[in-house]
């Protein structure tokens, strides 16, 4: 089956991707190491035997430029219902690594994925298929070629969440500190008894950022076609 099946059905705010069975397999059984708090993804004990039965996995990057849309996953869902067979179902995986080994993006040195299509305004999503795919990865380097010499992220990072010094390079739990723009926003639509149940909630997640570092001019989607082709990958 080609992966074009997928591609007309999610249409232009989507971008698709995919990992044959041998690459999850990697994904899951080495701690492919990625600086973030999903780094190391265990497959839920209920969940074990429908891992196993997958033949690979559609990586869908979703453009998303709200801070907050909890509703992407199910709006790829229904427009994929045509598509998918029975036994194909959204999965929980390191969504980044996944989408750097499926060729959809480069690493930035915010840690997040710049996706090809959508710059950093996107959120990742993955199927689990029953079925193989017909897709050729496309050849990318692996991190954003202007970030050496930028770094702006980590001069507006008000969380102080990035350490050159460490490996890790970035302690999202910092980010948890800031509430930054969007969550008052976000906030200011509640009540006090269900802010609090959001911030709770948003910190267990890792949810609560001020995006300060999602929003830096260099690498925004205006300047795709540029980064693009510095990069000079083929996508
Ligand atoms: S702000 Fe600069 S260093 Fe940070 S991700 Fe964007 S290009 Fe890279
Ligand atoms: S979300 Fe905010 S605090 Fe967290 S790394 Fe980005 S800029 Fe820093």
């Amino acid at each position: 089956m080609k992966i074009d099946v997928y591609e007309d059905a999610l249409g232009r705010d989507y971008q698709v991707g995919y990992l044959s069975r041998a690459q999850l397999d990697h994904l899951l059984t080495n701690e492919v190491f990625y600086y973030d708090n999903f780094a190391a993804h265990t497959v839920l004990p209920e969940e074990q035997s429908y891992f196993r039965t997958i033949k690979g996995v559609l990586i869908v990057i979703a453009y998303s430029p709200a801070a907050y849309d909890y509703t992407v996953k199910k709006r790829a869902a229904d427009a994929l219902l045509g598509t998918l067979g029975p036994g194909d179902r959204p999965i929980t995986i390191n969504f980044k690594a996944a989408a750097l080994l499926a060729g959809m993006g480069m690493r930035g040195y915010n840690t997040l994925v710049w996706s090809t299509r959508f710059a950093f305004d996107c959120k990742i999503l993955a199927f689990g298929l029953s079925q193989k795919l017909d897709y050729r990865a496309p050849t990318l380097p692996e991190y954003l070629p202007i970030c050496a010499d930028c770094l702006l992220c980590h001069q507006n990072c008000p969380g102080r969440a990035f350490d050159l010094e460490s490996e890790e390079r970035f302690a999202p739990e910092k980010c948890s500190e800031i509430i930054g723009p969007p969550i008052r926003t976000e906030m200011a639509k509640n009540t006090d008894e269900e802010n609090e149940e959001f911030l709770a909630y948003g910190k267990r997640r890792g949810l609560i950022m001020c995006r300060e570092c999602q929003s830096c001019a260099p690498c925004s989607l205006e300047n795709r076609e540029q980064i693009l082709d510095r990069a000079g990958g083929q996508t």
